[in-house]
Parts: structure tokens; sequence; C-alpha cells
């Protein structure tokens, strides 16, 4: 009876364990952790629950067969292991911090490594008993340690200690009146707070429920198509616009300058083509400056939504030639708009997008 006791207590007791750890899971699991960028490695949900369950059987056994001995020696370190493990349940899970869960689960990693080497050396069906366990908590140290470092820059992501965060509207640096006249408080009430926001509204509700829900923004624009390829293009690319304009005219930063006129000929000869380009696009769509992956900048108009990203180009600049962009402040005068709009391109914003140097 003692025997089968000495067995059946620390069995109990990782279940009771693994049960309470996933009890206070509870709604992490549903609104936080499927949102997370997590490795390809990880198997399916099902497979957890499948594993700890044989796992705490043998973590059980491997107690039991030092205290069925009547070996209480290993029985701090066990239990310590075994808080780790609930510890880690509570970090990762209930705080939403993977950071707090990665530092845990080393502490663990070095717990059961401790445990295997001491009871090696006393009876190593105890230590063999342990190894599963420490193989499995390897592959979670990895999965835990990509999940924390792809999971860090939320911003347009996922957020850590929250439910899935959805697009929102960037704040303007600027006062809605403050590009005028070359571009009205009007303007920028239609074209900012509706064409934008609808196109970001648009955007968050049809990735709800699908796998680009938790993507970023570039992200979509390059892998979808259709609807949802319009908003979200659509979003991306007034995002773009609206964070490249500026109040104060501002001199081009010299690497940017230095750029334009080794592929240009010169910043005038640039201002040309790139005025020519946006009068000459027809209907409606955008012109941006561009540069290829060896840096090469070049003028790329593009036709409604479409944005330099699915052509592997990065964009820099863009203006907006859709007629919602000028017809309250210029109507058809397309050319007068184009001319305008260069004195409020923000360059410093322009030479910050440049990737390739
Ligand atoms: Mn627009």
């Amino acid at each position: 009876m003692k025997k089968f006791l000495a067995y059946f207590i620390p069995i109990l007791l990782a279940f009771a364990v693994g049960a309470l750890g996933s009890y206070l899971q509870g709604d992490a699991l549903k609104e936080w952790y499927p949102y997370l960028i997590k490795s390809p490695a990880t198997p399916p949900a099902i497979v957890f629950p499948i594993a700890w369950g044989i796992l705490y059987i043998l973590i059980g056994l491997s107690a039991g067969t030092m205290l069925a001995k009547g070996d209480m020696s290993v029985l701090r370190l066990w239990l310590f292991q075994l808080i780790l493990n609930f510890l880690w349940s509570v970090c990762f899970f209930a705080l939403r911090s993977p950071f707090v869960g990665l530092l845990v689960i080393l502490a663990l990693d070095v717990t059961v490594c401790a445990y295997i080497i001491y009871t090696m050396g006393r009876r190593p069906a105890a230590a063999w008993l342990f190894v599963p366990y420490m193989l499995w908590l390897i592959f979670a140290t990895y999965l835990n340690g990509f999940i924390y470092i792809n999971n860090k820059k939320p911003k347009e992501r996922i957020a850590m200690n929250a439910t899935y965060v959805k697009f929102s509207l960037p704040a303007l640096s600027y006062a809605n009146d403050a590009l005028a006249p070359t571009m009205s408080k009007e303007t920028v009430e239609y074209h900012y707070g509706k064409h934008f926001k609808t196109y970001i509204d648009n955007t968050n509700r049809l990735i709800e429920g699908t796998p680009y829900e938790g993507m970023g923004l570039e992200e979509i624009v390059k892998k979808s198509d259709g609807a949802l390829f319009n908003n979200a293009a659509q979003a991306l690319n007034h995002r773009i616009y609206f964070d490249g304009l500026t109040p104060v005219q501002k001199v081009m930063p010299k690497g940017l300058s230095e750029r334009i006129v080794r592929d240009f000929g010169s910043v005038e000869e640039f201002n040309k083509k790139f005025a020519e380009t946006a009068v000459g696009l027809f209907g409606s769509g955008w012109v941006w400056l561009a540069e290829d992956d060896k840096g090469k900048l070049a003028i790329v108009p593009t036709k409604d939504a479409d944005n330099p990203l699915r052509h592997h180009l990065n964009p820099l600049m863009c203006i907006d030639v859709w007629e919602h962009a000028y017809y309250l402040d210029y109507q058809n005068r397309r050319a007068d708009f184009v001319k305008e709009y260069m004195k409020l391109v923000d360059w410093d914003k322009a030479a910050a997008r440049v990737k390739h140097k």
C-alpha cells in the first residue's frame, strides 16, 4: 500500500498542478495565444494535453521510484521543478508575458537537468523517466523563445498584454488645417477622416476570423487579393501618403538627393518627371518614388490600390492622384495639385524609408 501511494501521490500532484495551470490559461488561450506569431514547428493544439498527460505520469513515476525505496532526498528538487512548471503557466498565459515565461522555463530546464544528474547516481530508473520531460522542455523552450522574439514589436501586429488589436487610423503629426492653402482643411478632413478611415475599417472587417488577422499591413498587401487587397493596400498607401506630408517645407537630405541625382540626372529632372507621371496617369492611382533591392530609384505609377511592394519595390514617397485627393481644392486641375503638392513632401520621411543603401 505504501509503495502504491509513493507512486500515486506524485502522479496525482503533477496532474493537479497541470489542471490548475490549464484553468489559469483560460481566456488567454482564446483571446491572445491564437494571434501570436508562432514557430512553424508548433504542433497542433491537441498534442499538448496528450504530451503533458504522458509526461505527468512519467514525472510522478520517477519520484515514485525514489520514494518507494524510502529515499526522500530528491523530494525538494522534485517539488521545486513542479512549482516552476506551474509558475510558467501563470507567467506565460495568465500574465501573458512570454519574456518572464522564458526566464521561468530556463530555470526549469536547469532544475530538471539537476534532478536527472542527481537521481542518475542513486536510481538510474528515476533519471531515465525524466528524460522525455527534459526533451519536451527543450522543445518548449524553443517555442517560447520563438514567440518572445517574434512578437516583440507589437505596434500594428499583436498587443502582448491585450487581446488582438485591430488596425487604427494613425494620428496626423500636423493639424487638419496646417497644409492649407495647398491642401485645405476640408480636403484633409474628408481624405484622412473619411476615405482613409473607411479603408482601415474595411480592412479590419475583412480580416476578422481569417489567417490575415495578426499580420502586418504590408504583409497583407503582399499576400491578399480581391476586396481585402484593395482596402488593405489603400490603407497602406494612405498611411505612407499622410505620414509623408509636412506643413514646413523641407530640404531634401543629402543622401537622398545624391541618389536622385545619380538615378535621374538632377533633382529638377526628377521633379519634372514625377509631376509628368502624376499628371499623365489615367484614372485613379498613385505615383511613387520607390527603390529596388539594389537601391536604384524609380518613378513608379500604379493603378487603383496597387502598391510598389507588389512589384518587389520599396515605396519611399507617393502622391495620391485619385480625384478625392484634390477635387475640393483643385477640381479637375490635377496639374496644379501636383505642382503644389511637391511643397508638402516631407523628404526626411522619404529618406527614412530607404532600406537599401
Ligand atoms: Mn486617397
